[in-house]
């Protein structure tokens, strides 16, 4: 079997993920430990590990065949739940001025 791409960090976080060829030939970052809520899986073409999202059914239907599922970085990244939280206290601050 094809070893998955090599780990890299992300930037933001320096969260262990890899890049893979995503739905628009863009670079995906996704989580590098597959999960049970992930909704994507990934294919190797003899050149790129392809990421295909599913659905919440799909999904589940793949764990099921004994597939693994990973994360998008995107939804998982704590540097994006710190903006976040930073638009949430904007958000108080701006409440709590009336
Ligand atoms: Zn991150």
């Amino acid at each position: 079997m094809t070893p998955l791409p090599r780990a890299a960090r992300c930037r933001s976080c320096s969260e262990p993920i890899m890049f893979v060829t995503g739905p628009k030939g863009t670079h995906l970052p996704v989580e590098v430990r597959p999960s049970a809520s992930g909704n994507i899986v990934l294919a190797h073409d003899g050149k790129h590990w392809n990421a295909g999202v599913l659905t919440p059914g799909q999904a589940a239907g793949a764990r099921a065949d004994g597939q693994n599922t990973y994360l998008s970085h995107f939804a998982t990244c704590r540097a994006a739940e710190a903006h976040r939280k930073r638009a949430q206290r904007a958000a108080i601050r701006s409440r709590s001025k009336r």
